[in-house]
């Protein structure tokens, strides 16, 4: 099959294997070519196939040596559909370590469900006995419970409506947008799927079934931003999900894991593409940080959050406890020039002020398209394997 993008809305329909491939090798060798700390051996990912979650089970594998389990939501390609993205960096990723003699399995379903729990569990035991990190890397739209309830997560503002610049990146015209509160039950919902109770959930059933080591530490990712992000992101519904996860990691912490909450740097994956204003702003950022020499993605931020924050030593973070690789993006330089930037954007300047390039090229490369060294003229075999226990 000769695979193009298919871009509907937020997302691409197709996902190219090779170009995947290509893309989680270019992770593996930047981890490679790096100095390593002495960190976990044993590292379950939950959310593992994309973004964050697949830039921590490459870093923990290449700079530890660590034996990984991911879990991750993805499909095999059937008949004339190709797989996900996150199916095909799966499969990438388990051949490349186990080509390096690297432990890795892959458990495909749903991680808030208690039979994924239940069977992650098994395969801890039956595989590695213990794990020394989990990390819980989930972003997802909605959250079916054991009752069949099914919640949805909104991206909308608490209280006031919220007006500000946005883009749309089909077309590429900067207007303004309005962005309405959430009810509270929408903001009940966000947190169900997106807080930390589920991340919890992980950890007590770990817990409880003695497959975490001593050691054993856990981290989640979080986002703050800057003030113009605020009303849409860190006080908005998400924000919302996102203050009952800090509380979680408290209380996790609280009854003898460490629980670390990383603030991480605003990068294209997936989630975030879809959330108003923050395109816009990213690409602003990406053009400045990039001019900076300080552009960082996802495995440049797990690279450092490993290696330089939290095996490194004690643990770097801030006051609250948090681990801060928004450092770069919060620097008040950076964020000087990207609030200039922002208050005179327009569709006719767009070129000179921010990395709308930059942005689609992230974009692709999320589903596997514009890598180096692909011909995406070729035919290939949209069939690839994910170990036995996908
Ligand atoms: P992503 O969409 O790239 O990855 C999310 C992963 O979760 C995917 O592998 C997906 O398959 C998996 N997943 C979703 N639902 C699942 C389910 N039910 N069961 C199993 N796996 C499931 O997202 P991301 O941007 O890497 O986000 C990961 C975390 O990082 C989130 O908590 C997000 O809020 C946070 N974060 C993101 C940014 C950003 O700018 N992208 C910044 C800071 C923090």
């Amino acid at each position: 099959m000769v695979i193009q993008p298919k871009v509907r809305g937020f997302i691409c329909t197709t996902a190219h294997p090779d170009g995947c491939q290509a893309i989680v090798k270019e992770q593996i060798d930047y981890i490679k070519s790096q100095p390593h700390a002495n960190g976990p051996k044993r590292v379950l990912v939950v959310g593992a196939s994309m973004g964050y979650g697949l830039a921590s089970r490459i870093t923990a594998a290449y700079s530890f040596g660590a034996a990984t389990i991911g879990v991750i939501f993805d499909k095999p390609a059937s008949g004339n559909r190709t797989a996900t993205a996150g199916w095909y960096n799966t499969a990438a990723f388990e051949a490349f370590a186990h080509a390096d003699g690297l432990y890795a399995e892959t458990i495909n379903g749903d991680a808030y469900s208690q039979e994924i729990k239940d069977k992650t569990i098994a395969l801890i035991k039956k595989d590695l006995g213990q794990v020394d990190m989990v990390v819980y890397s989930l972003a997802s739209p909605r959250r079916t419970m054991a009752d069949g309830t099914t919640y949805s997560s909104v991206l909308k503002t608490v209280g006031e409506p919220y007006t500000n610049k946005t883009i749309d990146l089909k077309n590429r015209v900067v207007s303004d947008i309005t962005v309405n509160p959430a009810t509270d039950e929408e903001v009940a919902a966000t947190v169900k799927v997106m807080g930390g109770e589920d991340w919890k959930e992980w950890i007590d059933a770990m817990k409880a079934a003695g497959v975490l080591s001593e050691q054993a530490v856990t981290v989640a990712y979080s986002y703050i931003g800057p003030v113009l992000t605020h009303p849409m992101y860190a006080d908005g519904s998400i924000g919302k999900a996102k203050d009952h996860l800090f509380a979680a990691s408290k209380q996790i912490t609280a009854e003898g894991v460490p629980a670390y909450i990383s603030v991480n740097k605003a990068l294209v994956t997936q989630s975030s593409a879809a959330i108003p204003i923050v395109p816009l702003y990213i690409s602003i950022l990406y053009k400045v940080m990039k001019a900076h020499g300080c552009h960082e993605g996802c495995i440049e931020q797990m690279y450092r959050l490993m290696n330089q924050k939290l095996f490194n030593g004690d643990a770097v973070t801030d006051e609250e406890n948090r681990i801060r690789l928004d450092d770069l993006e919060m620097q008040p330089a950076i964020q000087a020039e990207v609030q200039e930037l922002w208050a005179s954007i327009a569709t006719d300047n767009l070129d000179t002020h921010a990395d709308i390039d930059g942005y689609f090229s992230d974009f692709y490369r999320l589903f596997g398209f514009g890598a180096d060294g692909v011909d995406y003229t070729a035919d290939t075999d949209p069939v690839r394997t994910v170990g036995n226990n996908a």
